[in-house]
């Protein structure tokens, strides 16, 4: 199922991307076929295009309106789990160039907006670490000598702007950034419309079949597309049932938007990705004093 028909909302779901896009009804043929309208689809649809590429992009729901049609909108180069189990996990110089990659990639969102001029709310902004309540208060101190060791630039400081934790001990990472997510993609997929590329809504992909020719991606609706290459973007993968698979747990994230006044600063928290706290100035646009849908879910 595609998250777009889950019963909650986000402040986010209000912009459509590409309403238009209608479904493969035919068969078609491009340099590359993109699996997946999200983030990673589009984007890297977009660097295909301006380099020339014929490409289609195919989505089983509406376009865009994946996960990203539902994250906090965070563009950050600092490691959700943490810098210090990153090392622990897979050494400095791996969490150096993930840090490299996730800051490039930040500048690239960047760029793109300004040489598109998409209207999407970038902009740059500091972000904090704080300890959630109850959490040990060695974990920052552990994380601010790991992002020291990868030359991350970080500073600790006090005071979270929460009512009663303006003592609280927290890392300050500058140059941070945020968005809004879907303004950003209806402007990539203008972007990729103005190049001749093909936006398909509504089309399942079943298979994709590789040959010494190419690649064929066979839909739910009995249609093809074949290309040099295949790209697949769906989040969870679709080609590889195994290898990502049975490394996956499913749990459920909850976000929270709640109008504040002035507050300018992405925030985390260390209670981990489940219960991790962001505030951010609404986009401009109508107010969102409250989650447009109450409704909610259990975990
Ligand atoms: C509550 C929440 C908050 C988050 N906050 C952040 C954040 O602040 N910053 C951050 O970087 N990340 C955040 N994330 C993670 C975020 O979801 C990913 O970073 C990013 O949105 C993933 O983009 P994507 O393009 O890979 O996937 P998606 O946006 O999910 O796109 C995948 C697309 O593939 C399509 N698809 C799937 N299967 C098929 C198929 N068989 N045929 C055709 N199409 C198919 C789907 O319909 C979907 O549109 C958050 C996640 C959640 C749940």
């Amino acid at each position: 199922m595609s998250v777009s028909k889950e019963r909650t909302v986000s402040l986010w779901m209000e912009t459509e991307v590409a309403p238009e896009a209608p479904p493969l009804r035919a068969d078609d043929r491009a340099d590359v076929v993109v699996v997946g309208s999200g983030i990673a689809g589009l984007s890297t649809a977009y660097e295909l295009a301006v380099r020339g590429q014929d490409v289609v992009v195919l989505d089983r729901g509406p376009i865009g309106m994946g996960m990203t049609s539902r994250t906090t909108a965070h563009l950050t180069s600092i490691c959700d789990d943490s810098f210090d189990s990153y090392i622990s996990l897979r050494g400095l110089e791996a969490a150096k160039l993930f840090h490299q990659t996730h800051s490039e990639a930040v500048n690239r969102i960047e760029a793109v907006q300004r040489e598109e001029s998409i209207p999407c709310n970038f902009r740059r902004l500091d972000g904090f670490l704080f300890p959630a309540i109850g959490s040990d208060p060695s974990v920052l101190t552990k994380e601010l000598e790991a992002v020291r060791r990868i030359g991350v630039a970080v500073e600790g400081v006090r005071g979270v702007p929460f009512k009663g934790q303006d003592k609280t001990r927290c890392l300050r990472y500058p140059d941070q950034a945020t968005f809004h997510p879907l303004r950003y993609l209806r402007g990539l997929t203008r972007a990729l419309l103005a190049r001749n590329a093909r936006l398909y809504a509504d089309t399942v992909v079943e298979s994709v079949e590789e040959d010494e020719g190419g690649v064929t991606v066979l839909t739910e609706g009995g249609n093809a597309v074949r290309a040099l290459a295949a790209v697949i973007a769906t989040n969870s993968p679709i080609n590889d049932r195994v290898a990502i698979h049975t490394k996956q747990a499913p749990y459920r994230t909850y976000a929270m938007g709640l109008h504040h006044p002035a507050r300018r600063n992405a925030r985390w928290s260390l209670l981990g990705y489940a219960r991790r706290l962001s505030l951010r100035p609404p986009p401009a646009g109508p107010r969102h004093d409250r989650l447009p849908d109450r409704r909610r879910r259990r975990p």
